[in-house]
């Protein structure tokens, strides 16, 4: 029997994640540092897998796409061209009880009635992050850190052209950390302040951007599903045209069921021409594409899929999760696809007392190491350890006992289905190579 995953709650999420080494709070020692998380030995593998995943999807197995890794802190003109300097803000109220502060977007009807009565008028305020450069610090030192990585793209898109003669339509993706002064922060991962975001450019011919935003829409909650989140806790949220930014044609949240309700994973959005012709006027630099067969000069459009890797890592970790009733005890499993499970295979020895049997696990631990993610451990009898591997969503289990010392075969468990093969030493890397790629 497996678990209904509505009763899941997030607390049963966060120990999890704590006690197995995924998430820690950061600076616990010190009492923590309000929404931010540091990722743990499990934690930074999973987040690894997430990325490397979607650098392949969108990057590598694709033709049109190229990569950039672009800086945090950026010329702050960067942030008048863009509007962050200026709009870049959360309309708060405080409740003059409590004196908590609320996003103003975040109240009901009912609460937004009582604003001005139990709660104060909403009041702009700017979610970027500042520090200053240099020994001086004063106005003309003060930079940014940047709250989107999108910005980062759009000031080198000449560069990217020049450098690699791409013609349109083509994308630049980058995945790096931003930070938000987010007021309202909590939930886990899911909002903090300082954040990793995966974000791609699609520069298109305005006539084709229609039909490319419906394209990246169906590809970016494909990607989802091909890692395994279940198509029920997936669904996709059109803006109404009131929501949209000014500039903005389209926009389409990718949105999971997590615990606390559906919440948005990322964002697909036709951003027309803006921003490029933004940089343009601030920077003075002419940024129009040359479009050499046809003599023409213009502003690409862009499409511009923009999602978090912490919210998907965590939306991943919440749809693997399950609980199951095994003869009577209950099995907690972390179903992951096997690209995003931190360990593919954990090699343990049956008997630890039996210098042979160790010897002969660490040996076949360092064989599979150079391709595959793998762990040894010896800390606890069998049935145990298979729990825990299982708690971690380890895919194989490797299991060296007496008879293998002279048959010269392991024992071989699947995660998901707990069934047992042995296997000869001599296929042991090529099969699990098979099974896992
Ligand atoms: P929200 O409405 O939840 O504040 P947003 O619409 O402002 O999010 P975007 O500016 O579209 O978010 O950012 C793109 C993506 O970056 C989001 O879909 C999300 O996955 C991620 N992201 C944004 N803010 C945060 C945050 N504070 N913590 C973690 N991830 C974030």
């Amino acid at each position: 029997m497996t678990l209904d995953q509505k009763k899941l709650d997030m607390e049963t999420i966060v120990s999890l994640c704590k006690r197995r080494g995924f998430i820690f709070q950061s600076s616990e020692i010190y009492g923590g540092l309000a929404s931010t998380w540091d990722y743990g030995p499990l934690g930074s593998e999973l987040k690894r897998n997430v990325k490397d995943a979607w650098w392949k999807a969108v990057v590598h197995n694709r033709d049109d796409v190229v990569g950039l890794d672009a800086a945090i802190l950026m010329h702050p003109e960067t942030w008048r061209a863009s509007g962050h300097a200026e709009n870049f803000t959360d309309l708060l109220v405080d409740d003059k009880k409590t004196k908590k502060r609320y996003r103003y977007d975040h109240l009901s009807e009912e609460e937004k009635a009582k604003v001005g009565t139990e709660y104060t008028e909403p009041r702009a305020f700017n979610l970027m992050l500042q520090t200053s450069l240099g020994a001086m610090e004063d106005s003309s030192s003060k930079v940014y850190l940047r709250p989107e990585t999108a910005q980062g793209i759009f000031v080198n898109f000449k560069n990217v052209i020049d450098a690699t003669s791409r013609k349109l339509p083509f994308g630049i993706a980058q995945i790096g950390k931003s930070f938000r002064n987010e007021i309202t922060a909590g939930n886990f991962t899911f909002r903090m302040r300082e954040f990793e975001q995966m974000e791609i450019e699609y520069f298109t011919n305005p006539e084709e951007a229609e039909e490319f935003y419906k394209q990246w829409i169906e590809t970016r909650f494909n990607w989802y599903t091909d890692l395994g989140i279940r198509k029920e806790n997936l669904r996709l949220r059109e803006h109404a045209k009131d929501e949209l930014a000014h500039y903005a044609r389209g926009c389409t949240d990718v949105e999971y069921q997590f615990p606390f309700g559906w919440s948005e994973l990322e964002g697909i959005a036709d951003r027309t021409d803006y921003d490029l012709k933004q940089h343009a006027q601030f920077s003075g630099k002419d940024l129009q594409y040359h479009d050499q067969v046809n003599n023409k000069k213009f502003y690409p459009y862009v499409i511009e899929p923009s999602g978090g890797v912490d919210r998907a890592t965590l939306a991943f970790l919440v749809d693997a999760y399950h609980e199951e009733d095994v003869e009577g005890s209950k099995r907690v499993v972390l179903k992951f696809d096997k690209k995003l499970a931190p360990i593919k295979v954990a090699v343990l020895p049956l008997l630890k007392k039996n210098a042979g049997i160790v010897e002969l696990a660490k040996k076949i631990k360092t064989d599979l190491q150079s391709n595959l993610t793998c762990t040894y451990n010896d800390t606890a009898a069998i049935g145990k350890l298979y729990r825990r591997q299982d708690e971690v969503g380890t895919v194989y289990c490797v299991t060296v006992d007496v008879d293998s010392l002279e048959d010269k075969q392991v024992t071989v468990r699947d995660r998901d289905t707990m069934k047992q093969e042995r296997i000869p030493l001599d296929n042991l890397k090529s099969y699990l190579v098979e099974k896992l790629s």
